[in-house]
């Protein structure tokens, strides 16, 4: 039997040039923002030349791009002044993904707030997809905690996925499996790639982060391979099962990068 391909390994990097932190890391991909994660304005593209030479450089360099949405998008409230700006900003990083090229913009699952009823939450989900005109893959990631998140726990990411599975634009929605995120939100890592396959059928792109905080803390602090509380063997088994490119998002620069990329390479 031959040895499955060894999965594509990148890190969430600078928006400024993804192109020269690519080749910094000698990494095939990069992820990174469009603007202010923060904030509702955006997207913004501070790479030189703009979206058109983003794309082209990326392309002749062999460099996939990924683009992480706002983290205050939440499409799932039920607070319609959060949902439909977040809505919104949304649709335009789709657009502004799409123009450079991205193979995928990940986005959090979202919360409704603690004394929702978490249907709605599913339902918005729904309401979102069929209103995007999703351009490209548009990755859901699962989350460490919230109030009532809608990604935390694998029985309400299957309710997601029920929820959209009727929308339009459905077969574009993709799955982004967040190894800190599962550890801390209480998802054991020794099954969670089965489980969520079970579920979504794909997984399209692994943030690979070890966790300061212990397993069920709802804490979300990533850590360098090797310095947090994931078991080492089980990070690099997710990775290895899940056969999808890796993101690292660990603390650091190139070269915690590298040394990140070299330590999980050793496992795989
Ligand atoms: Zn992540």
């Amino acid at each position: 039997m031959s040895q499955p391909a060894a999965p594509a390994i990148g890190a969430h990097v600078d928006q400024t040039d993804p192109i020269a932190e690519a080749r910094a890391r000698q990494a095939p991909l990069v992820q990174f923002f469009l603007g202010d994660p923060q904030g509702y304005k955006g997207p913004e593209i501070s790479y030189a030349g703009g979206s058109d030479a983003l794309r082209d450089d990326a392309a002749a360099a062999g460099i996939d791009l990924y683009v992480h949405a706002p983290y205050i998008v939440n499409v799932a409230t039920t607070n319609n002044r959060i949902r439909i700006p977040s809505r919104k900003l949304l649709q335009k990083h789709v657009d502004a993904a799409a123009a450079i090229g991205a193979k995928g913009l990940i986005v959090h699952g979202g919360h409704v707030n603690k004394d929702d009823d978490p249907a709605v939450g599913f339902d918005n989900w729904r309401k979102a997809i069929e209103a995007t005109d999703l351009k490209l893959p548009l990755l859901i990631e699962n989350t460490a905690g919230g109030d009532n998140a809608m990604t935390r726990y694998l029985e309400r990411i299957d309710r997601v996925w029920d929820a959209i599975a009727s929308a339009e634009g459905a077969e574009m929605v993709g799955f982004c499996l967040d190894t800190c995120h599962a550890h801390a939100g209480g998802n054991s890592l020794e099954t969670v790639v089965a489980d969520v396959l079970a579920i979504t059928g794909r997984i399209d792109l692994v943030h690979c982060n070890d966790s300061r905080d212990a397993f069920d803390s709802g804490a979300d602090r990533h850590a360098n391979f090797g310095a947090g509380t994931i078991d080492a063997d089980l990070l690099a088994a997710v990775v290895r099962d899940a056969a999808a490119p890796v993101v690292c998002e660990t603390p650091g620069g190139a070269e915690e990068h590298t040394a990140d990329f070299a330590w999980l390479r050793e496992r795989l």
